[in-house]
């Protein structure tokens, strides 16, 4: 019997994989998703954007205008790639000369992160202000550090072969969590 055709390569899994991380993002505008990979294809780590660390979801504003900045996500929204790294509790060993598969082009405090982290390729799906100061620093901080970095454009949207959960009750509640165990009569 011949092996399956048509798997996805390593880049193509990775991306795919960042992409359905992202939709944990409680961002109603853009939800980014970060898988970072040693060079041996171990993932690391997985993160997208949100509230800092101790800050709630509900407490933070998500509107990207106001009159007020304070009253924008902008102050206060963790990026994908920051809460990749926070996330990563082994050893920073492994993130040097590792990957990070990104939906979106670092900004250029990610950007510093990376290269401090020792990341040395990014793969990216999109990439939006190209011509902005920031997402230009954030080039100029790679381009400096050697970090290379590739766009990963799909032609189709991935599908992800999974089925929707059949949980023991309707109630949200018992869907997100509260699901009792099958042997809960056991010790
Ligand atoms: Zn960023």
């Amino acid at each position: 019997m011949d092996q399956r055709e048509n798997i996805p390569s390593w880049d193509e899994y990775f991306i795919g994989l960042a992409k359905y991380v992202a939709i944990r993002s409680k961002d109603p505008v853009t939800q980014v998703g970060a898988v970072i990979v040693a060079s041996d294809h171990r993932i690391l780590s997985l993160g997208y954007n949100g509230a800092p660390k101790g800050m709630s979801d509900e407490e933070m504003p998500w509107g990207k205008t106001s009159d007020n900045p304070l009253e924008t996500k902008y102050p206060y929204v963790a990026h994908a790639e920051a809460n990749a790294i926070a996330n990563y509790k082994g050893s920073g060993r492994d993130l040097e000369g590792g990957s990070i598969y990104v939906t979106l082009f670092p900004c250029n405090q990610c950007a510093i992160q990376i290269v401090g982290r020792g990341i040395k390729n990014i793969y990216y799906e999109k990439i939006k202000n190209e011509d902005r100061w920031d997402v230009q620093a954030s080039k100029r901080i790679l381009d400096n550090a050697g970090v290379k970095y590739y766009q990963i454009s799909q032609s189709n949207d991935i599908v992800i072969p999974v089925g929707k959960p059949a949980y023991q009750s309707e109630n949200q509640e018992a869907k997100t969590r509260k699901l009792v165990p099958e042997n809960n009569n056991k010790k």
